[in-house]
């Protein structure tokens, strides 16, 4: 298939792997490098990757997965949103399964509530149109990747006067998440692989704070395996060449094929246009971190959820067997979390990070469930 199949060419997987060894070797420290993305963590492991490289790298999942950071919290503020009488409410398929404090939006709606999926929030605008006596709210979601589609949407509303139509925003950005992961100093990155997705919108300039503030080399990778293979190769070099010890880490483009330096700038228009910053927003397992979050403007405020109905804003703590928290900032490894493939299945998640396929741990439990040293014996390698 046209696009696929040179991403996954085995002889090119095999030049790029010797070459990867080659630098590997000249390494004089073990590298951990943390992809933000959950698409590339579900690359990583459905394709087997961690277990091709030398042992000097080390991947590091970070919280890049949208519906991994979402709180519990706003999800009983949801559920909430879904038991208001005449309210139909929309979200991701995904978004569904997530568990709030007592119970997820699935269950809620085998109880009667009228919760429907959607593959896109414009997906919310017919029922809208088809239920004027209903209120429609999309439970929206995601970094930049999907921010610019919730945007057309509220744009979309407005024009055509749709006014039982309301968007429940928990959309995020990445920049101030990396800075508390770098800045916090609890878990130790040497360089990053930027997300794709993420690039094309906002662009790879998006993250040169990474490595002219950090000295952490950063890079923006497609989502096929030798994208990922090819980029590890790349942050090698930055090492082995002496780049990064000389203070000079920099932000390279692996996905050039689909991400400019300045993204897309008519994206970035319409979010600002459409959205503001919040002041602080609750990221699960980063806690409250401030300029992370969007509302939507003044503007479309009769188009936000929050303030057409008293959302109730929920507090509350993940549960104590969770440690989705320490997974996501790359404390753990999914399979050292004491619930993982027992409890928490992705049938009968406990936490966000076994429910979607993006989640590290959905990502373990489905392709990988071996730690490195047992599947190392396992695994044959040319
Ligand atoms: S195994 Fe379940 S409870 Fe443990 S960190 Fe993963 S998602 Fe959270």
């Amino acid at each position: 298939m046209k696009y696929v199949d040179e991403f996954r060419d085995p002889e090119a997987a095999r030049a790029l792997l010797h070459r990867i060894e080659d630098l590997a070797g000249r390494l004089d420290r073990p590298l951990r490098v943390m992809e933000i993305c959950g698409s590339h963590t579900h690359t990583i492991y459905r394709h087997g990757l961690e277990h091709l490289l030398p042992q000097q790298i080390e991947f590091i999942h970070g919280p890049g997965c949208p519906v991994c950071v979402i709180p519990m919290g706003r999800v009983d503020d949801a559920i909430w949103l879904a038991r208001q009488p005449g309210v139909i409410l929309t979200t991701f398929g995904d978004m569904m399964r997530v568990p709030g404090s007592k119970e997820s939006l699935l269950q809620v709606r085998a109880t009667g509530a009228d919760v429907r999926f959607v593959y896109s929030p414009l997906d919310a605008l017919p029922i809208a149109r088809e239920n004027p006596d209903k209120q429609v709210v999309f439970f929206a979601i995601g970094f930049e990747t999907t921010v610019p589609s919730t945007a057309v949407t509220l744009e979309r509303a407005r024009t055509e006067g749709l006014d039982n139509f309301s968007v429940f925003s928990n959309h995020v950005t990445t920049e101030q998440p990396l800075r508390a992961i770098v800045d916090g100093g609890e878990t130790e990155i040497d360089a990053f692989i930027g997300p794709g997705h993420v690039g094309t919108v906002v662009g790879t300039k998006a993250f040169e704070f990474l490595a002219e503030e950090f000295n952490r080399p950063v890079i923006v990778t497609g989502f096929e395996p030798l994208d990922v293979l090819q980029a590890v190769a790349m942050l090698l070099e930055q090492f082995v060449s002496g780049e990064v010890a000389a203070g000079r880490a920099t932000v390279q483009n692996q996905y050039a094929r689909v991400v400019r330096p300045e993204g897309n700038t008519v994206a970035q228009k319409l979010m600002e246009r459409v959205f503001r910053t919040r002041d602080t927003f609750e990221w699960r397992g980063l806690g409250w971190i401030d300029d992370s979050g969007l509302a939507i403007a003044p503007e479309y405020a009769a188009w936000d959820a929050e303030v057409k109905f008293t959302v109730p804003g929920v507090r509350v703590a993940d549960p104590p067997a969770c440690e989705c928290g320490s997974v996501l900032t790359g404390r753990i490894k999914p399979w050292q979390c004491r619930v993982f493939g027992t409890a928490c299945t992705p049938a009968t998640p406990i936490g966000t990070c076994m429910v979607s396929p993006e989640g590290a741990c959905a990502a373990y439990y489905n392709f990988g469930r071996l730690d490195r040293e047992t599947a190392n014996a396992v695994t044959i390698l040319d």
